[in-house]
């Protein structure tokens, strides 16, 4: 139960007017024009000021349950029409606690609208006013619920995905000791175990990268990063692929843009970009990374004339582990998280991520950010002077 919860039930209990209550008022005054006025007059003071003071959804319902009071929040998360309640497991919990006369608790899960897809996970606490007036407040944990079960999933598919490289790494040892006698064969095993050391290494690094982009809020801490120079960064990182499959990569002009963030995510979201580009590209293929502002956002497009994507993958491509195609992945050393990353990366730097693609003709992935002015150190002298 929240704090704010404790302190609800505790008033509605007839907790003496105190301090606690003063500030319950003030509380009050600053919000109280958004608690919804239904039928006031039927309510004491002190369960009025406890709901104008609120920012949760909680209600006051009368003997037979009709609404007397709601906050916002309440009609907003559709627990109340404004004049009945709109789920039958809610009044059951008030009338338990009406009929007892004592606070009863409930862990329950409310479909948001009659009809709708969403389910909140909510704590339900019921106290009763009186022998007839009952307040509601409710905890919605559905946020914390959901993060949970992303969590989880996160494990559980991190585990598969890391089963496949550690037991090919197990076979291929074990072949290895029973070719010991074979030149050739150790030669063509330790090819192959050094193939999958590396893609474990991948993964592993990936998944680091993945929990650290999913925490992080770089603009905590945001500095202004100058975009051309990331552009570069990210290309230079991806070099020894774009030769090793004779794919060219060129960069626009210097634009002289600049975004708020962290300059190493950044450079990370736009170099898996670059790689992926690489990667799904012809050996010969082009590869164009460039950078234009429009409307106050700055977009980072990479395009390639690669393999592309088919409609029904593009949804889906940025996903956690999604790959349109297993056994290429494979091939290209891919592990499904790139993209997830580049998304994490754009939104946690209130931005977003958009593809196009063709099938066989190619694809363009554009990151898009608020654009922020250069700074006045990193501006050309005519410009200075005339600012
Ligand atoms: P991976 O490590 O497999 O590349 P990503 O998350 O970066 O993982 O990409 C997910 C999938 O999206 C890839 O496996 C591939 O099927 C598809 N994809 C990503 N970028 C491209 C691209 N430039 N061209 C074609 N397909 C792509």
């Amino acid at each position: 139960m929240s704090a704010a919860s404790i302190v609800v039930l505790g008033i509605a209990f007839g907790l003496a007017v105190g301090a606690l209550f003063a500030l319950l008022i003030r509380a009050a005054m600053d919000r109280g024009a958004a608690v919804l006025d239904l039928q006031a007059d039927a309510l004491p003071d002190g369960a009025l000021a406890v709901l104008a003071a609120l920012t949760q959804p909680a209600l006051v319902v009368d003997g037979s349950n009709a609404v007397l009071k709601a906050t916002p929040e309440a009609l907003a998360v559709g627990l109340t029409d404004g004049r009945v309640l709109l789920h039958g497991e809610v009044q059951r919990v008030i009338d338990q606690a009406r009929s007892e006369g004592a606070p009863k608790q409930a862990d329950l899960q409310l479909s948001r609208a009659p009809a709708g897809p969403h389910t909140l996970v909510v704590t339900a606490h019921a106290a009763p006013i009186d022998v007839t007036r009952v307040l509601l407040v409710i905890d919605d944990r559905s946020e914390s619920v959901r993060l949970d079960a992303m969590r989880r999933d996160f494990v559980a598919n991190t585990s598969h995905e890391l089963k496949t490289p550690i037991g090919a790494v197990s076979l291929l040892a074990e072949a290895l000791d029973s070719a010991a006698d074979d030149p050739e064969q150790v030669r063509r095993f330790a090819a192959r175990l050094s193939t999958e050391a590396t893609r474990l290494g991948t993964l592993v690094q990936q998944i680091i990268e993945f929990s650290r982009v999913q925490g992080a809020d770089p603009l905590d801490a945001a500095e202004e990063v100058p975009l051309d120079d990331v552009l570069r960064a990210a290309v230079e990182r991806t070099r020894v692929a774009a030769d090793a499959r004779d794919v060219g990569v060129v960069i626009g002009k210097r634009s002289g843009l600049w975004a708020l963030g962290d300059r190493a995510m950044l450079t990370t979201a736009v170099q898996n970009l670059v790689a992926n580009a690489i990667a799904f590209s012809p050996p010969k293929g082009h590869v164009g990374v460039g950078l234009r502002t429009r409307d106050g956002i700055v977009e980072i497009a990479v395009s390639d004339q690669g393999i592309g994507i088919a409609e029904d993958d593009l949804d889906r491509v940025f996903e956690r582990f999604y790959r349109t195609d297993q056994a290429r992945s494979r091939q290209t050393g891919g592990t499904g998280l790139g993209l997830s990353i580049v998304k994490h990366i754009a939104e946690n730097h209130g931005g977003s991520v958009r593809v196009w693609s063709r099938l066989s003709r190619g694809s363009t992935f554009t990151i898009r950010l608020p654009e922020t002015p250069a700074p006045a150190s990193a501006r050309p002298r005519r410009e200075k002077e005339r600012a």
